[in-house]
């Protein structure tokens, strides 16, 4: 047998589209990078579980990277790092580039709401001499997954005289943490004969948080009481305190390595700052760019980019309109010329659950960051379908920096489907597309990512601002 290769694999070389897994085509010192990379990833997922904590560690590290607050009356130059903080929920990151901005701005686009249970306006109840919460989940979950975990509680308590009260508790091993109870097989008969949709209904998502009764020989309510008390002696609240606050329970779960060989992460909240912190840290990266760079950390995607913090307001188109008449320039024209990577995760093909992926076209762990066409739903409905000439722009530059990357599309045709925020940009006039990271277990209170997949998200943030 010769060592020399055939006519046939000669040409199959040159011709054929092959894949190969990415941690067999990156060298050691790539590996490295991507696990040193992925520790401070974890570190950023603890300390950002929900959006308003993702804007406010976004907006320090920003701070420290020499990023200062944008005043709409002062002239930024070449190089000058400026942050726009919307509500403290959305936040956009830029640095002014050499040519004008109504040139276009690049611009990374990711989302830091994640599926959770937000807590009803009157939440508190107390039942059978337990106390518990009401929630209303938020985002696309499968209710059964937040039954019987650990939970903890974060946000806010807005009071009438204008102060805000932040909320955490859960985080820390000594502090308590919250649980939603599900039924005991031994009685779930009944229970187990509904469809899996339904097996927890929205209305059973109730949260167990307190059981010990305010001491007295008479009344009702006391367990509830003593919560209320307990909560009065820690933010100052009464009951109607909740009318105003937006409290969100999410997994009492810390970010880790999966796997024997550590080469992936498992965590709540991934979809979507699995993106967010590749295009954060991309821009604390950029020094003086050719064309003004923007990083945009949004709220809101989960249930449709709507309202005053989702990117289906006009926030961007304010944001660009703001950097582009600082310089005398109109807005309208810099979003026109603008391009967008809409860092958004992808599904990872699991081995489990490989027929709902078309193979030829899903994503896999290792393969590399992301670039989704288009998404939608039934005949592409509700997509920005990106054009040949954009993806064609974004192939070569991945292809020239050496990134290792993949396409990918949501699924089988016909078997569900899903949106990003890339639409709403693209109806801005901006030329975008997607490009994010697979992911395992999307939606999951803890789902799964790969350290190459990040990095090289990362690295395809960074590219395409510099
Ligand atoms: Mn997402
Ligand atoms: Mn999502």
């Amino acid at each position: 047998m010769s060592e020399e290769k055939t006519n046939a694999e000669i040409l199959k070389e040159k011709l054929f589209n092959t894949r190969k897994n990415g941690r067999l085509a990156a060298d050691e010192k790539t590996l490295a990078e991507c696990d040193a990379y992925c520790e401070k990833y974890k570190a950023f997922l603890n300390s950002a579980k929900t959006e308003r904590e993702a804007v406010k560690t976004a907006v320090k590290l920003a701070e420290e990277n020499g990023f200062v607050k944008f005043e709409r009356n002062k002239k930024y130059n070449v190089g000058d790092r400026v942050y726009i903080n919307n509500r403290g929920k959305t936040a956009a990151f830029a640095v002014i580039g050499k040519e004008p901005v109504e040139n276009g701005v690049n611009i990374t686009a990711a989302h830091i709401d994640s599926p959770r249970l937000d807590l009803k306006p009157n939440p508190l109840y107390e039942d059978i001499e337990l106390a518990l919460f009401k929630t209303h989940y938020y985002g696309g979950i499968k209710k059964y997954q937040w039954t019987a975990i650990p939970l903890a509680l974060h946000g806010v308590f807005a009071l009438k005289d204008g102060s805000v009260k932040e909320v955490s508790i859960g985080e820390n091993d000594d502090e308590p943490k919250f649980v939603i109870n599900d039924l005991l097989p031994h009685l779930s008969q009944e229970q187990l004969k509904r469809t899996l949709n339904e097996g927890i209904k929205g209305e059973e998502l109730n949260v167990l948080i307190g059981s010990h009764p305010f001491k007295s020989d008479k009344g009702s309510e006391l367990v509830k009481l003593n919560v209320l008390k307990l909560f009065n002696e820690k933010y100052g609240i009464t009951e109607s305190d909740f009318l105003s606050a937006e409290l969100e329970l999410v997994p009492a779960v810390k970010a880790c390595d999966i796997g024997i060989d550590r080469s992936m992460v498992g965590a709540y909240g991934q979809d979507d700052r699995v993106c967010a912190y590749p295009a954060l840290t991309a821009i604390m990266e950029v020094n003086a760019p050719e064309k003004t760079a923007l990083a945009i950390l949004a709220d809101k995607e989960e249930i449709g980019s709507v309202g005053n913090t989702g990117l289906e307001s006009d926030f961007l188109r304010y944001v660009i309109g703001d950097l582009a008449e600082m310089q005398g320039g109109d807005g309208t024209v810099a979003l026109r010329n603008s391009k967008c990577l809409s860092a958004d995760v992808n599904a990872g093909t699991d081995p489990t659950f490989q027929d709902v992926m078309e193979r030829r076209n899903a994503s896999f762990l290792n393969y590399g960051v992301v670039v989704t066409k288009y998404t939608g739903a039934r005949g592409k409905s509700g997509t920005s379908d990106a054009s040949a000439e954009y993806v064609a722009r974004i192939r070569n530059m991945l292809d020239n920096a050496g990134i290792i990357w993949q396409s990918g599309e949501l699924g089988r045709v016909d078997l569900g489907g899903g949106g990003t925020v890339a639409m709403f940009i693209a109806n801005m006039g901006v030329d975008v597309v997607d490009l994010g990271v697979p992911v395992l277990s999307m939606h999951a209170p803890f789902e799964t990512t790969a350290k190459l997949d990040i990095y090289m998200c990362y690295r395809a943030m960074y590219e395409f601002m510099k």
